[in-house]
């Protein structure tokens, strides 16, 4: 059966509408984008949409209670909220660098958990 699924690109800022035709799955053509990118972004969503994943975990001893931590690869969305959600367990000893490595192999996608930014101890140590 043929079906048309929308999209917005998000490539660059003119954020074409896109409409994606498939049969059973298997796309036919791409509508509305202004160049080759929407047409890869619409194929790639309705086909294995990813999503960078970005949350906080706790840490201990920090100068914050929460560290901001995201994935360094986009990972399949269907994995999105048990990711969160198994990190949302976590708990870091700071001092924290900004890139260290939070959590590996996130839920065996082999994509790590990386620190956003740098944390310091209550007493200052870097
Ligand atoms: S299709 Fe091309 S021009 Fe349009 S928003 Fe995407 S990247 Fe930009």
């Amino acid at each position: 059966m043929r079906s048309s699924h929308e999209f917005t690109c998000i490539n660059c800022p003119l954020s074409c509408p896109l409409e994606l035709v498939e049969e059973d799955g298997r796309v036919l053509e791409v509508k509305g984008a202004e160049c080759r990118l929407g047409e890869k972004y619409a194929e790639a969503e309705f086909t294995d949409p990813r999503r960078v994943v970005t949350t906080t975990v706790t840490v201990r001893n920090g100068t914050l209670p929460l560290l901001p931590v995201r994935s360094t690869e986009a990972i399949p969305r269907r994995l999105v909220r048990e990711a969160v959600e198994s990190l949302a367990s976590i708990a870091v000893e700071a001092p924290v660098k900004e890139g260290q490595v939070i959590l590996a192999d996130l839920l065996g996608t082999g994509v790590d958990v990386v620190s956003s930014r740098d944390l310091n101890t209550l007493s200052g140590h870097k």
